[in-house]
């Protein structure tokens, strides 16, 4: 595990190229955070430990510690936290830090990192087509304003970035992965020259949480969204089982049990309503503007899967 990391610390806080990373950084959150509050969204504290947290749908290690007699995890993601608050606020966001601590192969795809920051957001009463549109003007606000105010600074990164049309495109999970292939994914995002969605993604892929289609078993009302030039995933998302016979069913079927969710299902016992939204990994979108082929180059102290880091 002591292995040096991929670049040298030294160089990489004094170069050019992280300071413009960090100035796209300011830039975006600033934007972003305008154009939630102009939509009417309240920002909510991030929350660093919880005793739930998501159960993601891909084997993490999981950082726990016990604090007078609870055990705690850190924060994977807000997921639930948003879930319940979002019933007594109806539209929220936060720049949620997270900790997945992935496993060392997902140091390969230059877009996984140990610790990392997601603009998380949900919306009550609101379908996935309202999640979509509110991605789109993220996203597409996003680009446009550093094309705007840093125009210098993208040519100084040799990156040549445009803003994308909206609506995006949208695929349907089964037929890409039909058309395109098992790695469609990859395949799609570097055909693709803008974002585009992929919806309707299969229940086993992901987590118990996104709601299942009630006309089609197995297929959930939920979406990623991915970035163009092969930079993958953007965003994940969804609208979100609130009905408890179906949350507790959709737990048993993971194979989890209730006592992980425990202060969620107390709350989901007292009635939820739908509610969508999702997460953008704000490294992420800082590699895809910037054009950077590893997402290390987005953060001063990044932590790459399988290496040690400061
Ligand atoms: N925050 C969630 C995640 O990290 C995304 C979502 O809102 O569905 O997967
Ligand atoms: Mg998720």
């Amino acid at each position: 595990m002591q292995e040096t990391v991929t670049y040298e610390l030294k160089e990489h806080l004094k170069s050019e190229r992280l300071k413009i990373a960090l100035e796209v950084n300011t830039l975006i959150r600033r934007k972003m955070s305008d154009i939630l509050v102009k939509e009417g969204f309240i920002e909510i504290p991030p929350v660093i430990f919880s005793s739930v947290t998501d159960p993601l749908n891909h084997p993490v290690y999981d950082p726990t510690f016990d604090y007078e007699g609870t055990r705690y995890s850190l924060t994977k993601s807000m997921i639930f936290h948003k879930q319940m608050i979002v019933q007594a606020i109806p539209k929220v966001y936060t720049f949620s830090p997270n900790v997945r601590l992935e496993t060392a192969d997902k140091a390969k795809s230059g877009r996984h990192l140990l610790e990392f920051t997601q603009l998380d957001l949900e919306m009550l009463d609101s379908t996935r087509e309202d999640a979509m549109k509110i991605g789109e003007k993220l996203v597409s606000g996003a680009i446009k304003e550093v094309t705007e105010k840093m125009p210098g600074k993208l040519k100084i990164l040799g990156r040549e970035l445009h803003v994308p049309k909206t609506p995006f495109k949208v695929y349907k999970y089964t037929e890409a992965k039909e058309k395109y292939g098992k790695d469609f994914e990859q395949t799609l995002s570097e055909l693709e020259k803008e974002p585009f969605w992929i919806i309707d993604i299969p229940l086993k892929e992901r987590e118990f949480y996104d709601r299942e289609k009630d006309d089609e078993k197995g297929i959930l009302r939920d979406m990623d969204l991915m970035y163009p030039e092969g930079f993958n995933e953007a965003i994940s998302g969804g609208e979100r089982e609130y009905e408890i016979e179906r949350i507790k069913e959709r737990i048993l079927a993971k194979g989890q049990t209730f006592e992980q969710f425990k202060w969620f299902l107390d709350y989901a016992e007292g009635g939820l309503r739908l509610s969508s939204g999702f997460g953008i990994g704000i490294e992420r979108l800082i590699r895809y503007i910037c054009g950077f082929e590893r997402i290390e180059e987005t953060h001063p102290f990044p932590k790459t899967p399988g290496k040690f880091s400061i």
